[in-house]
């Protein structure tokens, strides 16, 4: 099975990955948790660039899809052929919430590529940590230094937010959102029912 995990930044999604994995090599499965953009050597590399340098918002948008067909090709379609279960840290949700919600891609060209990169593969499941933006922005003020995504203005987050939001309702199917204002324990046992479904 195919999981993936989404939310703007400060959401709270990596506290959550771990538990996740946790839980499902408690159950015996054998779990490939990754991440985009990222997740092979190509893709890290992407990534440095992504996050530290300026560029055209659809160059961005398709080095997002360069490194994402990477990750299908090496990691994410491997993992499923074996059987595993994989885990990604965001997916191409992502690119529609940043690229296309938050900074105004034309959601067509979104479409485009992902019909051209991943024409079969969905997700099984894709989790959206779900918080508004005050608490988001209290949680990374607290934890960290901002990257330059993250120091984009709350404007951005609620675009990003209002996509996401947009495809769960969109893809009711895979889609399950969580109200991640809520303490860890109860989002992990809203979590772990989930996971019951899928096993
Ligand atoms: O998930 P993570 O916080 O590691 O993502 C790194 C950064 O990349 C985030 O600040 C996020 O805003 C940004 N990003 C993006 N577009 C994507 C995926 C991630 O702007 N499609």
């Amino acid at each position: 099975k195919f999981i993936t995990f989404e939310g703007i930044d400060g959401a709270g999604k990596s506290t959550h990955i771990g538990f996740v994995a946790d839980f499902l090599a408690a159950r015996g499965k054998t779990v490939v948790s990754s991440r985009e953009p990222g997740g092979t050597p190509l893709g890290e590399k992407l990534r440095e660039l992504l996050l530290h340098e300026k560029m055209h918002l659809e160059t961005e948008a398709l080095l997002m899809f360069a490194s994402r067909r990477e990750h299908i090709a090496q990691v994410i379609e491997p993992g499923l052929v074996r059987g595993d279960w994989v885990l990604s840290d965001r997916f191409t949700d992502a690119s529609f919430a940043y690229q296309s919600g938050g900074r105004g891609m034309d959601r067509g060209k979104m479409e485009a590529l992902e019909a051209w990169v991943h024409p079969q593969l969905q997700p099984d499941l894709t989790l959206l940590f779900d918080v508004p933006l005050e608490v988001a922005r209290e949680r990374l003020d607290a934890t960290r230094t901002l990257d330059k995504f993250e120091r984009e203005q709350t404007e951005f987050f609620e675009k990003c937010r209002g996509e996401y939001l947009r495809r769960a309702s969109q893809y009711p199917e895979r889609f399950v959102v969580i109200d991640s204002t809520r303490a860890i324990p109860a989002i992990q046992s809203q979590l772990s029912q989930v996971l019951e479904k899928l096993l």
